[in-house]
């Protein structure tokens, strides 16, 4: 059943040259790339901060910003990504790196540090910022480009008309609205499963030592004396910049059907809340019970939203895939690279697939035609999606989803979007050449130079 509201007049917040949706890192480094190369911006955000779900979702720990390069381990995501975390360091706010899986480093921050940063950076650039605005829909022109984004805020609703539209909300909600093909899931319509991340305080740092490498063992133990059940295998118990907070990535949650809980679906979102909550409490008595420096831990925070890895993901000019990641493709039309495994958070485990080290340069291209949303006739022209909803198959994601490739995708799309509404050009018709010697000139690292 439905309800027939009233049409009404809309007030316009605003006309920008580009507008940003969604302030994770791919929006928030879209967003200031774009203003960067001379674009009036607006970033459109529903929190009141930026970071997505390395902040909102309480991730904390920056992935993806290296690989493993024939064995050695080094930086690939450079660019503007360079400047968000010098501003991090300043703030005190960032580890050095960490190995995961005596494979690759990983990155943990401090999540108020990367809020502030983050503000810095977007403000240096010049990039405007509507925060408490969800957007809810939009309008195409005459012409079949999308015209206006429609959002909810507390002065009431509010019309933004951009030439060029980023979406960048994760779940490619603009996408979606504008008719544009996506995909959900694998071919069964299985998704990664979301986590509820939380941080435990008052740890014994000096027993707890590397606990990471025991927790799965006492977990399995535990788990096999009924004395506890655990969602999920491959637990990820790790110390943050202080050595008496860790941060928990264990819970995972499911709908009644046992499917992945759905980001985009409402009555998913808030049982996957009250569950992972319940999943929370559980796992804080096993840590105590059986972890030696946690018998005093407490539950320090939990993250605001869950943690949600995968929803939909557009249709592209390109779809990168499994094969891709695993055999470090190359692409003429590269904007940045990925150097993250395939990380595929299924029922009850984590699967872990990478390129073979250190045999192989271990990072992926990314292409261009990724952020390109397949041009079907009819289709909107001026949109482009960047970070965990770009053009990628399942499997491609679990890879490139993460932090560090969200950023490459952010910073390309708005040079992108600047470059061609200076050229007088769609996104699609962009000459490559022009968005890689620009991108170059930030300090991005495409891969090939190597
Ligand atoms: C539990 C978990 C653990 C993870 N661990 C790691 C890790 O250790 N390291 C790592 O690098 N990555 C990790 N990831 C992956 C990574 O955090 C995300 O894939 C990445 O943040 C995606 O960036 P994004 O910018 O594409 O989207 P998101 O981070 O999802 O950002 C989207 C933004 O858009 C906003 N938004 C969405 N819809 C709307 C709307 N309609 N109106 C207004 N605003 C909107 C959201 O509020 C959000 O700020 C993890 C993810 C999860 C869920």
């Amino acid at each position: 059943m439905h309800i027939t509201e009233p049409a009404r007049q809309t007030p316009l917040h605003g006309e920008y040259d580009v507008v940003v949706l969604g302030g994770g890192p791919a929006g928030l480094l879209a967003a200031a790339s774009a203003a960067r190369n001379g674009a009036s911006v607006l970033l459109v955000e529903r929190y009141g901060f930026l970071g997505g779900m390395g902040t909102a979702a309480g991730v904390s720990n920056f992935c993806g910003l290296h690989a493993n390069v024939h064995g050695t381990i080094r930086q690939v995501v450079h660019g503007m990504t360079d400047e968000l975390l010098d501003r991090m360091r300043a703030l005190d706010g960032l580890n050095e790196p960490h190995l995961i899986l005596g494979k690759i480093h990983a990155q943990a921050y401090d999540i108020s540090a990367f809020k502030c940063a983050a503000d810095g950076l977007l403000r240096d650039s010049g990039a405007g910022v509507l925060f408490h605005a969800l957007a809810t829909g939009m309008a195409r022109g005459a012409d079949g480009d999308v015209d206006t984004l429609f959002l909810e805020t507390k002065s009431g609703r509010r019309a933004v008309r951009g030439r060029v539209f980023i979406d960048c909300s994760g779940d490619a909600d603009l996408a979606a609205w504008s008719g544009l093909p996506f995909e959900k899931g694998d071919a069964h319509g299985g998704m990664l499963y979301p986590t509820l991340m939380f941080k435990v305080g008052n740890v014994d740092g000096a027993r707890a030592q590397e606990a990471w490498k025991t927790i799965p063992a006492l977990m399995d133990a535990a788990a096999a004396s009924g004395e506890f059940t655990f969602p999920r295998r491959g637990a990820i118990v790790r110390p943050q910049k202080h050595d008496y907070e860790w941060r928990v990535n264990v819970t995972q949650l499911a709908d009644a059907d046992g499917g992945a809980a759905d980001g985009t679906d409402a009555e998913s979102l808030s049982a996957g809340e009250l569950e992972g909550r319940r999943q929370i409490v559980q796992y804080l008595a096993f840590l105590r019970a059986k972890v030696p420096g946690f018998e005093q831990a407490y539950v320090l925070d939990i993250a605001p939203q869950l943690g949600i890895r995968e929803t939909r993901r557009i249709v592209g000019e390109y779809m990168l895939t499994q094969d891709d990641v695993l055999g470090c493709a190359d692409f003429d039309d590269s904007i940045g690279v990925n150097g993250w495994p395939l990380e595929m958070h299924m029922a009850g485990d984590v699967k872990w697939l990478w390129p073979p080290i250190p045999e192989s340069r271990g990072y992926n291209q990314l292409p261009y035609r990724m952020m390109l949303p397949r041009r079907d006739a009819g289709a909107a022209r001026n949109v482009l999606v960047a970070g965990r909803c770009a053009s990628m198959t399942h499997e491609g994601q679990s890879a490139a989803r993460v932090s560090g490739s969200c950023f490459a995708m952010g910073e390309a799309a708005g040079a992108a979007a600047a470059l061609a509404l200076k050229a007088g050009t769609l996104p699609a018709e962009l000459s490559v050449a022009l968005l890689q010697a620009r991108l170059r000139e930030q300090g991005a690292f495409l891969g090939g130079q190597d």
